[in-house]
């Protein structure tokens, strides 16, 4: 069973991109465009998260408050409670904790630091790639292959 170490390992790109608490959410707006990426670890220190905020949070906020939001600050807007994994949980629990919880990125979290970030496609690619896997060797036992 595929765990969160293998897909950290397979995305090949090491580090988490975080915002400070009193940074501007236009900023992270631009952050968010220009990295190509749909969240953001809210961090003063890099290491341990202390929320995190996606491109729903800013979404919604304009949608209900207008363009006046960009000058407000990350901690307005994050979501304080983060939920984390570890590098040892399995991918289809780590699926699971997404889907009930109806958030696509999930810190991975070491020792109390943080060692990466997962995102809902990096866990489902990982799902499909092991679940052809599976099937193959499957085929291969029933048809003698
Ligand atoms: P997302 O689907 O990741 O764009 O996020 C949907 C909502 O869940 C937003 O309000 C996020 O701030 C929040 N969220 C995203 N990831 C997490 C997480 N790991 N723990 C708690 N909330 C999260």
């Amino acid at each position: 069973m595929i765990t969160v170490s293998q897909i950290l390992r397979s995305k090949g790109t090491a580090g988490v991109s975080t915002i400070r608490p009193g940074a501007s959410v236009a900023s992270a707006v631009e952050m968010l465009s220009s990295l190509r990426i749909g969240a953001l670890v809210v961090s003063s220190d890099g290491a341990h998260p202390q929320g995190i905020i996606s491109e729903r949070d800013v979404v919604r906020e304009l949608g209900r408050r207008g363009g006046a939001v960009l000058n407000e600050k990350v901690s307005d807007l994050m979501t304080g409670n983060v939920v984390t994994c570890s590098p040892s949980d399995r991918a289809d629990s780590v699926l699971e904790r997404m889907t009930e919880g109806r958030f696509r990125h999930m810190p991975v979290v070491q020792d109390g630091g943080m060692v990466g970030l997962i995102s809902i496609g990096d866990v489902v690619k990982a799902r499909l790639a092991e679940l052809a896997m599976e099937k193959q060797a499957l085929e291969g036992m029933i048809m003698g292959n």
